[in-house]
């Protein structure tokens, strides 16, 4: 019996990619093989990657100026690529900096890895109450390279509604956990990235939208794998690139085509999400820490009210536990913070956010 998966990555992917994926695992295209033993320079895996490129540039809106690269190393390589990229000086040269906004332990691993090539300037931050809130950014400091956020917090379910203006300096964002859940505007941003196991895909692949004029600033010292020019000039395959990921990101993304795309889903996102904090407002035994305008429509966090902290967690766990007996897994919030999350992905049907309510309801009636 397939469960509702509300795990927050690697996450639930929709059931026609899935079944589709097994029907083709032996013959893809009448290849008489699985993409998994497909060579990568060969024409029967070069329609497949430029398939899921095509597919991306359509559903996010991507102009013919920015590339499209399918690298590895996860969400977290990009921490390091980003400042090596944009803004780490030659072996002697004076250091250059970056402004990056503190909105919850993602954005704070990237900007310490930052910190380690680039004088790290904090541009706001929501730690002083649990990343519970998007801060108002300050605006980047003279001289800054980049400016970076994390637009949807995935740990503790806030986003940002609107980018922050950033004038002349390059706005990058993190979008591992909100890529393609509602439209976005690239032109607003030099660079965004995702890696794919929250929103698109299998974990190992991670997906780089970077302007043209942003490559090719690296120093002479950085590891030519950690180099966007050398990644684009050679079409995401320097190397090896993760095939079976790019293959199943562009299942996905033909999926989320006959969804109705960014639009579509954008509004099936907001649907669930206002079901769940609609629910979480009017209930006695569970509330949101999360301030109304900041709350996530991907990730929605909710803890016990109870003032007393054993109570609290004793509730929480038997929480879990009866909800994966019933069918719904993963509700355990992040093991830094605690409390339970609901992730609610693309690929997360309305019909789990109902059950996942129902189950809450019933819960809810017999501890009170
Ligand atoms: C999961 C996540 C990451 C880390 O991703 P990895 O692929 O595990 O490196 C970074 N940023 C955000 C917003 C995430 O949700």
């Amino acid at each position: 019996m397939r469960v509702y998966n509300f795990s927050s990555g690697p996450s639930t992917l929709p059931l026609p990619v899935l079944e589709r994926a097994a029907a083709e695992m032996t013959d893809t295209n009448g290849t008489g093989q699985s993409v998994m033993e497909m060579s990568h320079r060969s024409g029967d895996f070069l329609p497949i990657i430029e398939k899921t490129e095509a597919l991306l540039r359509e559903l996010i809106g991507i102009p013919p100026n920015y590339k499209v690269l399918f690298l590895q190393g996860g969400a977290s390589l990009q921490f390091s690529m980003i400042p090596l990229n944009l803004a780490a000086a030659e072996a002697g040269a004076p250091k250059k900096s970056a402004s990056y906004v503190e909105t919850g332990i993602f954005a704070k691993k990237a900007a310490e890895e930052a910190s380690r090539y680039v004088d790290v300037h904090t541009r706001g931050s929501s730690k002083d109450k649990d990343y519970t809130y998007i801060p108002a950014p300050l605006p980047p400091e003279p001289g800054d390279a980049y400016y970076h956020i994390t637009l949807n917090n995935t740990i503790v379910g806030t986003r940002w509604a609107a980018p922050p203006e950033t004038g002349s300096v390059p706005l990058i964002a993190d979008i591992s956990s909100c890529i393609l859940s509602e439209p976005l505007d690239i032109s607003r941003f030099a660079l965004v990235y995702a890696g794919a196991q929250k929103n698109l895909g299998p974990a190992g692949t991670t997906v780089v939208v970077i302007r043209e004029d942003l490559m090719g600033k690296t120093p002479s010292w950085t590891p030519t794998m950690f180099r966007y020019d050398i990644h684009a000039r050679e079409g995401s395959m320097y190397n090896t690139p993760p095939c079976y990921g790019i293959y199943i990101i562009g299942l996905v993304l033909e999926w989320l085509k006959g969804m109705g795309g960014a639009v579509g889903l954008a509004e099936l996102n907001r649907e669930k999400a206002d079901l769940l904090y609609a629910y979480l407002e009017n209930s006695t035994l569970f509330c949101s820490r999360v301030e109304k305008p900041s709350r996530s429509i991907m990730n929605v966090t909710f803890v016990s009210s109870d003032a007393d902290p054993d109570r609290r967690k004793d509730m929480e766990k038997r929480f879990v536990k009866e909800a994966a007996a019933q069918g719904l897994v993963n509700l355990a919030g992040h093991r830094l913070v605690g409390g339970m999350r609901a992730s609610i992905y693309n690929a997360m049907p309305i019909e789990g956010v109902k059950a996942l309510i129902q189950f809450m309801e019933k819960f809810e009636k017999r501890e009170k």
